[in-house]
């Protein structure tokens, strides 16, 4: 989901007085473009997967979250772009705001572009406006390289995250079951949640 003005649908769905949620601001330059996965516990559980693109970071709702297995096709809803500094937000969101519940970063780090069939690096805002991005995940549970695919436009777009068949797929490790806690605190949800109650 792409729109004119940057963020300008993530701020209008936010009371920024309510939430703690950032209200966003821009990468420094010349780093290294970001990823993350936020599990949230909303009105159903998922996983936020974003990535940094030209400031701000795209993103999707994975309801099952990622696999490392190749087999596994993860449904991935795209959602409106997040500001860069979403990445940092690990707390509660009060009910009745928008996504109301609580947010762990769940796993982070930073990607590259892997080379397309023809070997050749096609930009990422390129590759999501043709529906096809393979980016190489260096976070601490999400490794290797992964496909995100879209299969449906329009109103109910919708797209597929695919772990590619390199040494870092495994049908050995399966981190949304077995490893559920931040990777930045080392916290539960519910410690998260607690914590932000007791604030
Ligand atoms: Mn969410």
């Amino acid at each position: 989901m792409s729109d004119s003005k940057p963020l300008y649908v993530y701020r209008q769905k936010r009371n920024f007085q309510k939430t703690a949620e950032p209200y966003g601001k821009h990468p420094g330059p010349g780093e290294a473009p970001i990823f993350v996965v936020q599990k949230h516990q909303a009105s159903t559980l998922h996983y936020d997967f974003r990535i940094e693109v030209d400031g701000v970071l795209k993103s999707w709702a994975i309801p099952k979250g990622p696999s490392l297995d190749p087999k596994d096709k993860r449904l991935a809803v795209p959602t409106e772009d997040h500001p860069f500094d979403y990445a940092d937000f690990e707390g509660t969101i009060p009910e009745g705001e928008y996504g109301g519940g609580t947010v762990l970063i769940w796993d982070e780090g930073t990607y590259s572009l892997l080379p397309d069939k023809k070997g050749e690096l096609i930009p990422v805002q390129e590759g999501l406006e043709k529906g096809h991005v393979t980016i190489f995940l260096h976070g601490k549970k999400l490794k290797g390289g992964f496909a995100l695919k879209r299969f449906k436009t329009g109103k109910d777009e919708a797209w597929l995250l695919i772990k590619m068949a390199d040494e870092e797929a495994t049908t050995d490790r399966n981190p949304v079951r077995d490893e559920p806690l931040s990777g930045r605190s080392g916290k539960s949800l519910e410690q998260v949640a607690k914590e932000a109650a007791t604030r």
